[in-house]
């Protein structure tokens, strides 16, 4: 008789997107006419840029002749894409053996994926709030107990609060953690990590064998030369941390799919020598995946291209732009807002105390802009909204406005 994995049957609610998803098209089935203004996931818009499709091209046409066609790629992504990404980590004065680089077709599986190799007591702690996915992850491993209806939180996690009064990045906790996700710069609050932030949790890992999990998805909003863009930046960083990443929202690639992760060789866990959590991985990758598409790795080498990197890095841009403007407008209209900077998303502090789900539900409502609950982030994300950069130029400016109009009436 086969039994199912109980584990989900702790998941709180439906994941937060979905929720969020259905409200809206339960406003918009009953107020049909009303066009809605979208600031909420955080799905890219802007089209793949010439090279990279002239990139994803070359690819396809390779398949398309006997001479050039090739089957099953390496596990871990072909030589090239893998020197490719080594390159740019190169130029951050960061040097990466390509047996450390493992392509993948994104960074959602990995960050979720990457905790198979750690043991089942291994007790997970997350920034509060963060990206859903390292504590669903966490649960449906077996890694937590219950949910906490009362306290929001599940379980045997540690939830390290982030707030305004810590500038939405924790003090390293007192207390036992083994696997610590960090995101910078951060989904949901915008918050960028600075070295020195880096280096106190490199410190804790370092003295008690913990393993940072380390999601820089957003790196390519950092603008300002002295943010780190990646943990190996800071000293020591490759003994305790594994990095994952994405062209998701770096190229445009959200349906694309190509990410990767970084396990160094000098990686140590508690019970484990150099090298073998570099080894397990290629293991659990092997044996689980049969590396990422050839032609979506060949769109990624040409989003690395030198021409590439530069259409790539004004469509960043564009977005930055959208979030200086999502930034600038909330807060003339009275909202406390954080991040944006560096960073493509806005987080902001709502108003007289409403919860973030009263919140989202007026700005639905009256403004008609579709927005993220903080509190679907984590008890942390009380009280907030997270409005993402993603959208068009017009639709933004448009939504702005929206929410300036709402907010004046209010
Ligand atoms: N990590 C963070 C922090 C994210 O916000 C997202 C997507 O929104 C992802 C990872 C997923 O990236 P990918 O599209 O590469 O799976």
């Amino acid at each position: 008789m086969a039994r199912i994995n109980q584990n989900y049957d702790k998941l709180a609610a439906g994941y937060l997107f979905p929720e969020i998803a259905r409200r809206a098209r339960a406003f918009a089935e009953q107020h049909p006419g009303v066009e809605l203004l979208r600031l909420g996931i955080g799905d890219t818009t802007l089209p793949l840029t010439p090279t990279v499709v002239a990139g994803l091209r070359a690819g396809a046409e390779r398949l398309g002749s006997a001479e050039s066609y090739t089957g099953y790629g390496d596990y871990e992504g072909e030589r090239w894409m893998r020197a490719a990404i080594a390159s740019v980590y190169r130029e951050r004065g960061v040097e990466l053996e390509l047996s450390e680089i493992f392509v993948s077709d994104g960074a959602k599986g990995d960050s979720g994926n990457i905790q198979s190799i750690f043991s089942a007591d291994a007790v997970v702690a997350v920034q509060d709030p963060a990206y859903p996915v390292y504590v669903d992850t966490s649960v449906m491993a077996g890694r937590t107990g219950p949910y906490d209806s009362v306290r929001g939180q599940y379980q045997g996690i540690v939830y390290m609060p982030c707030t305004e009064q810590n500038g939405f990045f924790p003090e390293v906790p007192a207390g036992k953690m083994d696997l610590v996700y960090l995101c910078s710069p951060n989904n949901p609050t915008g918050a960028v990590a600075t070295h020195d932030q880096l280096a106190s949790f490199v410190e804790y890992a370092r003295a008690r064998e913990a393993v940072i999990l380390f999601d820089a998805a957003y790196s390519a909003f950092i603008r300002d030369p002295s943010l780190p863009q990646s943990i190996y930046e800071v000293p020591g960083a490759k003994s305790c941390a594994i990095e994952i990443n994405s062209f998701s929202k770096s190229a445009g690639f959200t349906g694309v799919r190509l990410g990767w992760a970084v396990v160094p060789k000098e990686l140590v866990a508690e019970d484990c020598p150099p090298g073998k959590l570099n080894a397990m991985w290629y293991r659990r990758q092997s044996t689980f995946f049969n590396g990422p598409s050839n032609v979506v790795q060949a769109g990624g080498a040409a989003a690395l291209s030198p021409e590439g990197r530069a259409e790539c890095r004004a469509m960043v841009d564009e977005y930055l732009a959208n979030a200086r403007i999502i930034r600038e407008g909330l807060t003339r209209a009275g909202l406390a807002c954080f991040g944006g900077t560096n960073a493509p998303y806005v987080w902001a502090r709502t108003p007289g105390g409403m919860s973030s789900w009263d919140f989202f539900d007026l700005l639905l409502r009256e403004a008609h802009v579709v927005t993220t609950p903080g509190s679907g982030f984590g008890p942390s994300g009380e009280g907030y909204i997270r409005l993402s950069s993603f959208g068009l130029r017009r639709d933004t400016e448009r939504a702005v406005a929206s929410i300036q109009s709402t907010l004046g009436k209010a």
